[in-house]
């Protein structure tokens, strides 16, 4: 495991599923959190004091919503400011919206572009220049299978993490001698909130019921039959942050139970 103390992550979305198990995999390696994401006020304190005390890290929080290009500025330059650095930043807040083509709600397009995609645009933006100056960094992107694949009826959320494996491969080759690197985790079916919010809205739309939706369709495209679980993701960011993976960049790494190599 890599030794992370006095280094600094941002991990947005980080109040739930995937990225809360990332931001306590790199916590327990010592890194200090500025935690960010959506949820009830009283939670995200409890979970920012267990990080600090569990942990011996110093956790924040920040509240910047990932549709404001301003205020994901503002996350990246108070962690910079509160913590002296930048170190690690884990684009991770995502939705998810499951519909034909041609009653794809307009508004929920906008928003899984803005949160999927744009708002990784925007926090690598602002936060390249801390880590040119630290001379040291690792961006990690949330992806997915769907940025290596297709399914119906989520043209939107495919769209935007197509669009992902495009930014890390660019950012990977712009930031490549600076000791910054750039890789994304290609993860399949992990069952969180996002997952189980989607049950219903696929069964409407493949007119099935959940129980089928859950055997025949997301486990059936992997053909582990497993969910990959949060945990196996925060240990895969670990490794991405120590010095055996210096020299992965602009990498997309499937955790897919085999998904994407059929
Ligand atoms: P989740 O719903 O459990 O968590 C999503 C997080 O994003 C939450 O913390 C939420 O508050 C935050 N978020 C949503 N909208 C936001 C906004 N406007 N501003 C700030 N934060 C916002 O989902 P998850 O399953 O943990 O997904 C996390 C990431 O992993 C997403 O990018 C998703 O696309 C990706 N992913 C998930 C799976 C899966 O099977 N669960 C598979 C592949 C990729």
């Amino acid at each position: 495991m890599a030794n992370l103390q006095g280094k600094t992550a941002i991990v947005t979305g980080s109040t739930s599923g995937i990225g809360q198990g990332i931001a306590e995999a790199l916590a327990k390696s010592g890194a200090n959190i500025m935690l960010n994401g959506l949820g009830d006020a009283a939670k995200i304190e409890a979970q920012r004091v267990a990080f600090e005390k569990n942990y011996n890290v110093r956790a924040a929080y920040h509240p910047a919503d990932m549709t404001k290009p301003a205020e994901i500025a503002d996350m990246v330059n108070t962690a910079a400011a509160k913590f002296g650095s930048v170190d690690i930043l884990v684009n991770n807040a995502g939705i998810q919206h499951v519909s034909p083509i041609d009653q794809f709600p307009i508004d929920k397009w906008d928003a899984i572009i803005a949160i999927n995609l744009s708002a990784s645009f925007h926090a690598i933006r602002a936060v390249v220049p801390h880590m040119r100056e630290k001379g040291w960094g690792r961006i990690i992107q949330i992806a997915s299978a769907h940025a290596l694949v297709a399914s119906p009826f989520k043209s939107a959320y495919v769209a935007a993490k197509h669009g992902i494996a495009g930014l890390t491969k660019t950012v990977a080759l712009e930031v490549a001698e600076n000791k910054i690197t750039c890789n994304a985790i290609c993860p399949g079916y992990v069952w969180t909130p996002l997952v189980a919010g989607q049950i219903a809205d696929t069964a409407k739309a493949r007119n099935m019921s959940e129980d089928e939706v859950k055997a025949k369709v997301i486990l059936a495209a992997q053909p582990t039959r497993q969910f990959t679980t949060v945990e196996q993701l925060g240990e895969l960011a670990v490794f991405l942050c120590g010095s055996a993976a210096d020299n992965i960049t602009g990498a997309m790494l499937p955790v897919d139970g085999g998904w994407t190599a059929q």
